[in-house]
């Protein structure tokens, strides 16, 4: 519907006094067993008006579109969709949930790899609307949460700004953010979160609260608050001086047998330590053939120089790009901006090639002997490794210089069930291998252990301010921090 109208209003208020006598049958029970009633707020419907916040229903028009998430392998149907439009329209939202006692999902950019953005009976709040950005005297940039990377390089590079995050257009950049966030400049700048300096944020009683400085709730967003306790409405972030350019190597090997491409995921390893902090490099093993990209944007490029010229010795084709204007660059790493089938996940992070030189083998065979199956490694490290970052995120896995991330593309469902299986083989083995770290900004729903495989140590801290935020586990998914 487009707009909430009386005769809709009138409906949702007749749902509704379903929800209100639930509540009052709860009340009943405890008169009768001689329990006091405690002074609990009866949810009430809140006003949704339309400046700030449309509802709809899988029979409104406007339904389907606002169900399509990038990942086309899960498709959900919720009971309710909230359009917001500001704040106020979150706050509403998740008055509504509780007054027709709802689970709450939150969208932004929508590409989440596991669908954890949508649901097939509850709430989705939809932020997709809330676009605005406001740059401060500072060179901060305040941001709604419904922006996507591409609009943020369009208003942040003509005006020679950056921010350390990833580098697909479509991406949302509230849900990099929130957990963790990486990509070119990451290893100079740190982590997208660690640029995060203060946030408006709606718990789950529809409470709002700006967060800043030492704030344990501003602590918990910096790689724990995806979906899990409040939905994050304002984003402020420092920004950086935009580079001058930007350079991209890449070598280039084909027809890989499993020794050849263990060799160079070694020769891979090796170099990559010696990278300066302005230098980003990704190992992409896509079957039986392998693209080594290694970017920079200093003039210092002695490491990124070694490692090329290792890396050309043993490759089949390698070629330096040019010194490119940076957002003409960026572009080229824009990627697919239409929802497409597959199924990515993180393979684990790691500390170095020996930590998975005893699997390593059986995975790289697999690779290249599965249909469309992509292993890829990327570094983190860096800068991202610092202490005073640390103490202010709750991002886990900074002393693990690499990331490594697993990949699956397909046309049609019917090829979905083989690539899956293939896809299973793999983490199987890094599993049983005793790889247990993961990004949660790259979620499998098969990781056992995912809690803690995604927050470490600071669960107990992440768990108090789900308490705190969330009590009643309004918002939530299939992998959120349970209570
Ligand atoms: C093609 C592609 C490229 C990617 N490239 C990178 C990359 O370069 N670097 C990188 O670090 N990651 C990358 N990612 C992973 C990406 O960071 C995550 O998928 C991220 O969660 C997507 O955020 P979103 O807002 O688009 O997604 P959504 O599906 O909207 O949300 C993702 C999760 O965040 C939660 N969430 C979203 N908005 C809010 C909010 N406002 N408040 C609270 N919780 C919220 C949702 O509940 C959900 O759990 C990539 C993903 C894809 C599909």
């Amino acid at each position: 519907m487009s707009n909430y109208n009386r005769r809709d209003f009138a409906k949702l208020m007749m749902l509704g006094g379903i929800g209100y006598t639930v509540f009052s049958c709860a009340d009943d029970k405890k008169q009768e067993k001689g329990v006091t009633p405690e002074k609990e707020a009866v949810p009430t419907m809140p006003e949704l008006l339309p400046e700030n916040i449309k509802i709809y229903q899988k029979a409104d028009a406007e339904y389907q579109d606002l169900t399509i998430r990038f990942n086309k392998r899960i498709q959900q149907a919720p009971t309710y969709i909230a359009q917001c439009f500001n704040t106020e329209g979150v706050v509403a939202a998740m008055q509504f949930a509780n007054f027709k006692d709802l689970k709450v999902v939150v969208k932004s950019g929508g590409h989440s790899f596991e669908g954890f953005s949508s649901t097939n009976d509850g709430l989705v709040i939809d932020l997709a609307e809330m676009k605005k950005m406001d740059w401060n005297p500072d060179h901060s940039l305040t941001v709604e949460t419904g922006c996507i990377l591409k609009e943020l390089y369009n208003e942040m590079l003509p005006k020679q700004r950056i921010l350390p995050s990833g580098s697909c257009a479509t991406v949302g950049i509230a849900g990099l953010t929130l957990g963790g966030g990486y990509g070119f400049f990451s290893r100079k700048y740190g982590l997208t979160c660690d640029s995060l300096q203060e946030i408006t944020l709606v718990d789950g009683k529809g409470n709002i609260h700006h967060e800043s400085g030492t704030s344990a709730i501003l602590k918990a967003c910096k790689g724990g608050g995806n979906g899990n306790f409040g939905i994050v409405t304002k984003m402020k972030f420092r920004t950086y001086q935009a580079p001058k350019f930007f350079q991209a190597y890449r070598c280039k090997a084909y027809k890989l047998t499993t020794s050849r491409a263990k060799k160079l995921l070694e020769t891979w390893f090796t170099h990559s330590k010696n990278l300066p902090t302005t230098a980003f490099a990704a190992f992409v093993l896509n079957g039986k053939t392998l693209t080594v990209l290694i970017t920079n944007y200093a003039d210092d490029n002695k490491g990124v120089l070694d490692m090329y010229n290792a890396l050309k010795e043993i490759s089949d084709k390698a070629t330096i790009g040019s010194k490119r204007p940076l957002a003409k660059a960026l572009r080229t790493f824009y990627g697919v901006q239409h929802p497409i089938y597959f199924k990515n996940a993180c393979a684990g992070l790691y500390k170095d090639f020996a930590q998975i030189e005893g699997c390593i083998d059986d995975v790289i065979s697999k690779v290249i002997s599965s249909r469309g199956l992509i292993y890829q490694v990327n570094t983190l490290g860096g800068n991202i490794n610092s202490s005073s970052l640390e103490k202010r995120s709750v991002f886990p896995h900074r002393s693990y210089p690499y990331l490594s991330e697993l990949q699956s593309y397909w046309d049609k469902p019917s090829q979905e069930a083989s690539r899956l299986e293939a896809f299973q083989e793999v983490q199987d083995r890094f599993y049983k291998h005793g790889i247990r770290a993961h990004y949660r900004n790259y979620p499998d729903i098969n990781f056992k252990d995912f809690e803690t495989s995604y927050y470490g140590k600071y669960l107990p801290e992440l768990k108090k301010i789900k308490q705190q935020l969330d009590p009643e586990n309004r918002i939530q998914h299939p992998q959120s921090i349970s209570l």
